[in-house]
């Protein structure tokens, strides 16, 4: 039989990220297809452990829960996971990145900035980047999910040389680090309006996350094409970013219009699902859009 897949979800002890792993533990098992692992990541290992707990009743032959504490925005956190999923499998098949934070209401200075691009874009590159050996270690088609949101789309950019940077095919990470970097220095000197941007630190970190993702799949891509892994399954890492809808979690609050179940599911096929090969794509309500 084929190795377990091996799935990692961040910021799971809550919200879309527990609906996320419950559903990824409960979908019908295909016969043929590889038995899952999944780790419930967090960065608070007493509200991860309640949570994998919770679920534990769940697991089945085909589907079992691990979990593992991990915070995004610590080096040694990361490291130390990526170790252990060395060690203990090798390889993952495919990471979830839906950590993040947003401060309430519109809060908004060089620490709200600061505290909300260490997590949701720095967090998100940072685990990507340190887990990304093991994702083109399976030998197989690997995913990478990023959990951006809506309120990260280009138009929230007011400067049209500002979104036409982002949206630059020939954009690099490098390229992209500047520009997050300019945000801060331009929040720092009181110059976001002139700047461009939007007063939202969350969304400009949201922009990141699908700016990024765009630029790892085409450098994946492109690793792809050149490499000797050329056409083949191995090798190949599809990297694409969606944004769950409006869900009833702490962050969102009681009156977002889905429940997070409903807000897992975009995500978890993306992460398991039919995506037509698709890579570097912005997906909303279940379709590739325009970003
Ligand atoms: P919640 O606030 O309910 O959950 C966020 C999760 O991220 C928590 O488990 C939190 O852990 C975790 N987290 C925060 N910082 C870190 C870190 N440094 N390392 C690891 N985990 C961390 O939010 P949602 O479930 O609503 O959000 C999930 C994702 O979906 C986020 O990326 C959010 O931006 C996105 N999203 C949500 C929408 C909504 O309507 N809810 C809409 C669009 C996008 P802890 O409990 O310890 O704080």
């Amino acid at each position: 039989p084929a190795s377990p897949k091996v799935i990692v979800v961040t910021g799971a002890n809550k919200g879309i990220g527990a609906a996320i792993v419950k559903k990824l533990l409960t979908q019908p098992h295909t016969p043929g297809a590889p038995t899952r692992i999944i780790y419930l990541t967090a960065r608070d290992p007493a509200l991860g452990h309640a949570t994998y707990t919770s679920l534990l009743t769940l697991r089945s032959p085909h589907a079992i829960i691990k979990f593992h504490a991990l915070d995004i925005t610590s080096t040694e956190s990361c490291e130390e996971f990526k170790k252990f999923l060395q060690v203990t499998h090798g390889y993952v098949d495919v990471l979830v990145n839906n950590a993040g934070v947003a401060w309430k209401g519109d809060a908004f200075d060089e620490e709200v900035v600061r505290g909300t691009l260490a997590v949701n874009f720095y967090g998100t590159i940072r685990v990507t980047t340190i887990l990304l050996p093991l994702l083109r270690a399976t030998g197989r088609e690997a995913r990478i999910v990023n959990i951006s949101s809506g309120s990260g789309m280009l138009v929230r950019l007011r400067d049209p040389a500002l979104r036409a940077a982002f949206r630059d095919p020939a954009l690099t990470e490098e390229g992209l680090l500047a520009l997050l970097k300019k945000f801060q220095t331009d929040v720092s000197a009181d110059r976001c309006l002139e700047g461009g941007w939007p007063k939202q630190a969350y969304a400009v970190s949201k922009i990141g996350v699908t700016a990024y993702t765009k630029v790892l799949a085409r450098r994946l891509q492109n690793v792809q094409l050149a490499g000797k892994g050329k056409g083949k399954e191995e090798d190949k890492v599809l990297v694409n970013a969606c944004c769950p809808g409006w869900c009833r979690t702490d962050m969102a609050g009681e009156n977002a219009t889905q429940s997070a179940e409903e807000g897992a599911e975009l995500p978890v096929r993306l992460a398991v699902g039919d995506v037509g090969g698709v890579t570097g794509g912005w997906w909303h309500e279940g379709v590739v859009k325009e970003w």
